[in-house]
């Protein structure tokens, strides 16, 4: 059983609705407020590392975050070496 069971967040960016997501999952009543009615957002494109992807992949939102986006598995070097990543390799547990 949980000890809390009822959380306020405040803030529905990233980090509020990350934490609204898990904390809805254990089974906490959440109240998320956000100060901007709009939920607007900058507008500008970010990068996301392995970590934040498989952070995504534990809250279940992979899909909808690559659905979104444009995913690689690797980047190339000003050299031209093609690095290869395993973006995946410590979420298969
Ligand atoms: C120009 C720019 C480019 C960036 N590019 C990248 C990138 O490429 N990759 C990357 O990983 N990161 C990038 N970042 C950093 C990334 O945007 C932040 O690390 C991330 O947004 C932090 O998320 P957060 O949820 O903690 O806070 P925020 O995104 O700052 O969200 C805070 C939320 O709280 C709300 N809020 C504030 N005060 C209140 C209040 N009193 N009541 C209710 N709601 C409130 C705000 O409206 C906002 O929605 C970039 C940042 C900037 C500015």
């Amino acid at each position: 059983m949980n000890t809390i069971q009822n959380a306020s967040i405040i803030g529905g960016a990233i980090a509020g609705m990350s934490a609204a997501i898990e904390l809805r999952k254990r089974g906490v009543a959440v109240d998320l407020v956000e100060i901007d009615a709009q939920w607007r957002v900058y507008g500008a494109g970010i990068t996301v590392s392995g970590a934040a992807l498989r952070a995504f992949k534990a809250l279940g939102i992979i899909q909808q975050v690559l659905d979104q986006g444009w995913c690689s598995d690797g980047a190339w070097t000003s050299g031209g070496r093609k690095c290869t990543l395993n973006l995946w390799a410590k979420t298969d547990h």
